[in-house]
């Protein structure tokens, strides 16, 4: 996008919980980072899971999705609690973001995994294995066996009882994640690692044979293709020999957990999915949950928000300055010491997450 003066329409969506919380800081530091970049924003707000239950009866209300529809891009909080735990299924706060999900057709879901130098001890990992880890999962999350047909349950020939599901996958499915995810190694380090079974799976075989046969339009990125056993085991082993891993809907909902352990702080982890090149906005949202338990006492961790926030920038508006910018702020408060409960360690000083917010503003405001 190079419209001048640059301009765009976020659609927020707080959610429950500390999702209004968190919100509200990547809100600050998304306007000030912004406009030392020359950028505008109109921000709509939007009501979403529980909230959006409470006050309409419905957890994904129309008006939310047509703005979110209609906007740039989307930067979600969190959704759910136990005020909504006993509902009747389709009510579920949880079920308007995986509509939302669905309505935006954002197919790629990225997940970056980085230890902070600052926090190289939270991670499960030794600090020798963890120190200096900087990955991207990329999860494609509109196929695979999650959706695949048939699936069901049934009775096979000697009478007894089978669940059974479908692995499938199409040629154009997996050359979109792959265009996808050569494009993220390429504002990356250029190392790209294609996770599948191709050894047993059919649908494993023909990912690899179009990723093979992609990667040709891509002759700066360095493709390696690893089996999902192997490739499991050399993440806690070795992880820093990855940049970016490309895989399949339940390898990465599995790969992309076990990366996130790495890091060991789920207050930290920002996420994006995206939807083909143009297409409408993508999806920015920390991937921790609601936290009910801390939720109204000030205790959230905001950087997983303002870090999304960053990938809003970079993926979402292809506003790169603006996003480091928010990713320099992020270690400079880390530098200076703030924490909050969730990532506190003796010698650092422990704040709430307002106070966080407003360290940040200085971080950004001193151009770091
Ligand atoms: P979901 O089911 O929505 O994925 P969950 O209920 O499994 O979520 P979370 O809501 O993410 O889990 O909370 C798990 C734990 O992590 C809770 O104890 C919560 O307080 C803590 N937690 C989650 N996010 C944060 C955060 N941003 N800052 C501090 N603590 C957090
Ligand atoms: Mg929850």
């Amino acid at each position: 996008p190079s419209k001048s003066p640059r301009s765009y329409t976020i659609t927020l969506l707080p959610g429950d919980g500390i999702g209004p919380e968190v919100i509200s800081v990547a809100k600050d530091v998304l306007l000030l980072a912004g406009s030392l970049e020359g950028i505008k924003y109109e921000f709509r707000e939007r009501l979403m899971g529980g909230a959006a239950l409470d006050a309409t009866g419905v957890p994904l209300p129309d008006e939310t999705l047509s703005a979110a529809k209609q906007s740039d891009a989307v930067l979600l909080g969190a959704v759910g609690g136990y005020k909504w735990d006993n509902n009747e299924k389709h009510l579920k706060p949880e079920t308007a973001l995986l509509r939302l999900r669905e309505e935006l057709k954002v197919f790629a879901n990225l997940r970056p995994a980085s230890v902070f130098p600052q926090l190289v001890d939270a991670s499960t990992l030794k600090r020798e294995i963890a120190e200096g880890v900087d990955l991207m999962v990329v999860r494609e999350l509109t196929g695979g066996i999650y959706f695949g047909k048939p699936r069901g349950f049934g009775t096979n020939e000697n009478g007894e009882e089978i669940g059974f599901n479908t692995e499938l996958y199409s040629a154009p499915e997996i050359d979109r994640i792959a265009h996808a995810a050569f494009k993220i190694a390429q504002k990356r380090r250029r190392k790209l690692c294609s996770v599948d079974k191709a050894n047993v799976l059919e649908a494993s075989m023909l990912w690899r044979k179009r990723v093979l046969a992609i990667a040709q339009e891509y002759p700066d990125v360095e493709l390696s293709n690893m089996y999902v056993d192997n490739a499991s085991m050399q993440l806690i082993r070795d992880p820093k020999q990855f940049d970016t891993i490309v895989t399949n809907n339940i390898f990465g909902d599995i790969l992309s957990d076990e990366a996130s352990m790495i890091t060991g702080s789920i207050g930290m982890l920002p996420s994006a999915s995206l939807g083909a090149p143009a297409s409408g906005p993508g999806l920015f949202e920390p991937i921790h949950g609601s936290a009910p338990d801390i939720a109204g006492q000030d205790k959230a961790n905001p950087f997983a928000t303002v870090l999304s926030a960053a990938m809003l920038l970079r993926y979402g508006l292809g506003e790169e300055k603006a996003a480091q910018r928010i990713e320099n702020a992020v270690l400079d408060t880390l530098n200076r010491g703030f924490r909050t409960g969730d990532i506190y360690s003796a010698g650092t000083k422990l704040v709430g997450c307002k106070e966080v917010g407003e360290e940040l503003m200085k971080s950004v405001e001193s151009n770091v």
